[in-house]
């Protein structure tokens, strides 16, 4: 079992990409005490190797909490990682004082998160930075750079080019959606595919929200009501996702894709709600599930051709 928990949503950075769930003036919804407790909950439920990807916000602004619920989760026997944008790594120095305490409390893998979005809040020498104190402690390491339609012609910035080279996986992910300013990322901007993504949805894990809400993936769209089943605050994680496999809707997501339901959303006369273009299959599916009149339509369409759990 992976699952995803959002262990805060404050953020030393406030990125236009992102959304206004995670800044600076967020507060922590979750206590340590309920996350310990989820933990708890995941490894009684677990039938295979168990894993924990701590998220944020920026986990980084507690470090003494993240360090708990490392130790935590390792104590469990899980892979435990985490993802950060990297702003503590001032130098090295104290970019390996910060990681070390992490990597005995059991860190295995560090993504650390970059965009042009985030340079006014972290400056692009910090991810180099983050990434080779990380390398040198023998924790893996993940460059997660987002990007935008014009991005893609911009060489990298020096840094990130080396922090590239040095990082043991490099994942490119294109912006989608306007982030917390509606008029700050133009729609032209988003990388979109000519064709209707079909593939089937990818999602390993479900995801604690910032919130506790109990949620299907940990794609940064979902808001919508169709992709919450609970909140760990007042219902077990064994009902959650009790819940969510139960659910018509996520079976044929997981089965045919969000592009499954298109025939239906068009039969019904909803095809001027539907984008010309989408980006990939999330981004189709949250279009999709954000609108309660897509929802209703691709729920009635799974219930009545239900594939079984
Ligand atoms: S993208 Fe990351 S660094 Fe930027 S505001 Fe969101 S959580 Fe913070
Ligand atoms: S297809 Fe939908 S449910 Fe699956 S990972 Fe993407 S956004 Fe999440």
């Amino acid at each position: 079992m992976r699952l995803g928990i959002e262990i805060t949503g404050r953020c030393n950075a406030a990125c236009l990409h992102c959304s206004s769930a995670c800044g600076p003036t967020v507060r922590d919804r979750l206590s340590t005490g309920e996350i310990l407790a989820v933990m708890d909950q995941a490894s009684e439920l677990n039938t295979g190797q168990l894993e924990f990807a701590l998220t944020g916000g920026e986990p980084f602004l507690d470090r003494r909490r993240l360090r708990e619920l490392i130790a935590h989760g390792t104590s469990l026997g899980a892979i435990v990682s985490c993802v950060s944008n990297g702003f503590w790594a001032s130098s090295m120095p104290r970019a390996l004082d910060v990681l070390a305490p992490l990597k005995t409390a059991g860190l295995q893998m560090i993504g650390i998160s970059t965009s042009r979005f985030h340079r006014q809040y972290v400056e692009a020498v910090r991810v180099e930075l983050a990434i080779a104190a990380a390398s040198q402690l023998g924790i893996r390491t993940m460059l997660k750079i987002a990007i935008t339609k014009s991005d893609r012609y911009l060489p990298p910035e020096p840094p990130i080019a080396r922090a590239e080279a040095m990082a043991d996986v490099v994942e490119h992910f294109a912006v989608i959606g306007h982030g917390r300013d509606p008029s700050a990322i133009d729609e032209s901007e988003w990388i979109t595919s000519e064709t209707i993504p079909v593939g089937r949805c990818p999602s390993a894990a479900a995801n604690i929200a910032e919130d506790g809400r109990y949620m299907a993936c940990c794609s940064s769209g979902p808001a919508s009501p169709a992709f919450a089943f609970g909140n760990i605050g007042d219902t077990p994680l064994r009902e959650c996702a009790r819940r969510l496999s139960a659910s018509a809707l996520h079976r044929q997501l997981r089965s045919h894709g969000p592009a499954s339901f298109l025939p239906a959303i068009i039969q019904a006369g909803l095809s001027e709600k539907l984008r010309p273009a989408y980006h990939d299959v999330c981004d189709l599916c949250t279009h999709l599930l954000s609108d309660p009149q897509m929802v209703a339509v691709s729920k009635q369409q799974a219930e009545t051709f239900a594939v079984p759990p």
